[in-house]
């Protein structure tokens, strides 16, 4: 039987008696990463990076949860789980399964780029790779960040100049951080909607230094908040909070905004192509450094990114999971379910 196996639940380890990123209740789950899409309620035991931690309890409550270090191992019934950087938010791990030699990894979502924000991506040399696909398309090549940020930040100091307010829309785990972290604060000051700044408290709470952000409320002067910007969630986005700032202009952080399409639909004044997931040569970097015999995809461009591995020698195998994506529709369903039940 393989180490690893999908399952109806999850990746799970028959061995050691554990699931990774699991969907439906397990008694043993570890988890690449606090995204709503890998990080469910429900489970007996929860095993995760330290800088998960306080993400992890905010969103999923009061559960039973070990932390560990990147490169710290834990055996469960003689099956050995190492955490690696994968450089998708802060606290995201892959996880390495080695068990008599045979060696499996599980990307969970990664990029390779350093973003400055969160430990960059470390290859892993294994056996079976199992890697998200979520950009695997040739249309998507992400420009360096420094590029991206001069662009916001020029956006950003053009609306002080015309007394328009500023809103950069990005999601509430990865992108706003990076956000924060690279915006030049000469221009003015940094606000943020309550999602955001829950998360931010979160991680600061966990020892992560981030840069000053001052939470808006009924009270907030909206004079002030026109001269700094405010960083929002997606749910945020064409809502009565977000028309009270107004005349704004609004700007939309997704990999997505490189299709067309996106950006229409969001009717976002600018679209900032910036992703937390790796890119097309990215994903494939990110594959060959690996040196694995065969790569499993779960999710994103699937059969696509599939045949195409296989057409340039790789072995490579689409499986079926329930993983989506953070920076889509399907994640602002969920941060529309926190407004609600945070505010
Ligand atoms: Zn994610
Ligand atoms: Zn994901």
């Amino acid at each position: 039987m393989a180490l690893l196996e999908f399952t109806d639940r999850g990746i799970y380890c028959a061995k050691g008696k554990f699931y990774i990123d699991p969907w439906k209740p397990v008694d043993d789950a570890v988890i690449t990463h606090a995204h709503a899409d890998h990080a469910y309620v429900g489970h007996k035991r929860y095993l995760a990076h330290h800088l998960s931690r306080e993400v992890m309890l905010y969103r999923l409550g009061d559960i039973n949860l070990q932390t560990i270090e990147y490169g710290e191992t834990v055996t469960k019934n003689g099956v050995e789980i190492t955490l690696f950087p994968a450089g998708h938010v802060i606290g995201s791990a892959q996880i390495r399964v080695v068990y008599k030699g045979e060696i499996w990894v599980v990307s969970g979502d990664y990029k390779v780029d350093d973003d400055g924000v969160c430990a960059p991506f470390e290859p892993v040399n294994c056996h079976h790779f199992i890697s998200e696909c979520t950009f695997g398309m040739p249309v998507y090549k992400w420009k360096p960040q420094l590029d991206i940020f001069n662009e916001v930040n020029s956006w950003w100091r053009q609306n002080v100049e015309n007394n328009v307010a500023t809103v950069i829309v990005g999601y509430s785990l990865g992108k706003a951080q990076r956000i924060l972290q690279n915006l030049d604060l000469s221009i003015g000051q940094v606000y943020t909607h309550g999602v955001i700044e829950n998360t931010n408290d979160a991680l600061r709470r966990n020892g992560i230094i981030l840069n000053p952000t001052t939470r808006i409320t009924q009270e907030t002067p909206k004079e002030d908040v026109r001269k700094g910007i405010i960083i929002a969630p997606p749910s945020s986005v064409g809502t009565p909070w977000m028309r009270k700032f107004g005349p704004y202009s609004f700007g939309y952080c997704s990999g997505w905004m490189a299709i067309r399409g996106a950006k229409r639909r969001r009717a976002a004044d600018r679209g900032f192509i910036m992703s937390d997931h790796a890119d097309w040569d990215g994903l494939i970097s990110a594959i060959d450094a690996t040196g694995c015999e065969k790569v499993y995809l779960t999710h994103g461009y699937t059969a696509s990114f599939t045949r195409y591995l296989n057409e340039i020698g790789f072995d490579a195998h689409e499986v079926h999971t329930l993983y989506g994506t953070e920076d889509d529709d399907s994640m602002e369903v969920v941060e529309s379910g926190q407004v609600a039940v945070g505010s």
